[in-house]
């Protein structure tokens, strides 16, 4: 049998990584349902070493593998809804275009086939032998050409009608991906927006483009309290207010992301760790500095703080390595006691 598009391997090597899928799901008692299924199967495979980290993490942990936990992983890497949605727009599009050069193409057969009637009748006209033969031409070239101006008008009508769906469907395009790569909350771009920009300018690194590129991670000190206190609504205003405080600090070239829930990142191209610090530390003393009131009562909430972990693409680096020593750096801001800036270099 033809193995898919996406799982491309042998049938052989299929079976084999069955066997294997179903041995992970018995050794830590997951239900095998599709979800799980797809998750052990990936692992198996060892396609994607983030899932595979991820997924080694996850068992080893005391809870396992939680059934949310495997949802949003099976969501994050396995069923891509965003992708799909984008592709199938773009689908829409092409065969629209498709459809229309068919038509085009039908429509210059026509024409055609009145040029070479109209031809004929030309010929014909040479020989102007009675005034009946040249009445009866007359009105056939006059018929043909009505009837090509009318094939004309009908073909403008569709080239119109065509252009007006291309436009809908590219503005629905733009909607998607938008959607795909925005956080709805504060409007920064979402983790995985963030990734694919962290991916582009790592990948520049090096070359004269781009000669140093900084990360700060970012967090909001003991948010938990903010919840537990004020409640969800005014959790969120906060996030809200601290991501529009991380956008009015940077300048043109620099990317802010919301990484997680009161999480950020910070990319800042050609920026040392020195420079960066700096950087962190202006956002640090302004998100200090800022005074969130409550809409209903005006009562002003207690200081909320942030702290910055700040660090610089090395050679060598992927994604993870880089992320993972910025968590360090934060980790080390928390532990000194929080609304600070830390590096590690
Ligand atoms: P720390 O200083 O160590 O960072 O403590 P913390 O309380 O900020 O950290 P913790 O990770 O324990 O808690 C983060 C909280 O953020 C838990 C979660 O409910 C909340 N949170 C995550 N996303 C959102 C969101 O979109 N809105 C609101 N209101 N809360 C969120
Ligand atoms: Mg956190
Ligand atoms: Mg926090």
């Amino acid at each position: 049998m033809e193995s898919s598009r996406i799982y491309n391997e042998s049938t052989e090597k299929a079976k084999e990584l069955l066997r294997l899928t179903l041995t992970i799901l018995g050794k830590y008692q997951l239900s095998p349902n599709p979800v799980n299924y797809s998750l052990c199967y990936e692992y198996a495979s060892k396609r994607n070493d983030e899932l595979t980290h991820k997924l080694e993490q996850a068992f080893s942990s005391p809870s396992g593998l939680t059934a949310e936990t495997a949802d949003a992983l099976y969501r994050r890497y396995v069923w891509d809804e965003d992708q799909r949605n984008i592709e199938k727009v773009r689908a829409d599009m092409s065969s629209i275009v498709e459809e229309t050069l068919a038509r085009v193409g039908q429509a210059q057969s026509r024409a055609n086939h009145s040029a070479q009637v109209l031809q004929v009748h030309s010929d014909q006209l040479a020989d102007l032998s009675s005034t009946e033969n040249v009445r009866n031409i007359l009105s056939e070239v006059v018929q043909e050409t009505r009837e090509s101006a009318r094939n004309g008008q009908v073909m403008k009508q569709m080239l119109e009608d065509t252009q007006g769906e291309v436009e809908a469907l590219k503005i629905e395009l733009a909607r998607t991906q938008k959607e795909a790569t925005t956080d709805p909350l504060t409007g920064l771009r979402n983790r995985r927006a963030f990734e694919r920009a962290m991916k582009a300018l790592m990948s520049q690194m090096g070359s004269e483009e781009l000669t140093d590129l900084c990360l700060l991670m970012v967090d909001i000190d003991h948010f938990k309290r903010v919840n537990d206190t004020y409640g969800h609504l005014v959790g969120d205003k906060v996030i809200i207010s601290v991501a529009s405080l991380l956008s009015a600090n940077v300048k043109g070239k620099d990317v802010v992301s919301r990484f997680g829930g009161e999480e950020f990142a910070v990319l800042l191209p050609d920026t040392s760790v020195i420079n960066g610090e700096k950087v962190g530390e202006i956002i640090r003393s302004s998100v200090e500095r800022m005074r969130i009131k409550k809409m209903d009562t005006g009562e002003a909430l207690s200081k909320v703080t942030i702290s910055i972990g700040v660090t610089a693409m090395k050679k060598g680096d992927d994604i993870t390595s880089l992320i993972d020593r910025a968590d360090k750096a934060l980790y080390a801001a928390k532990t000194q006691g929080r609304n600070k800036v830390t590096s590690e270099i």
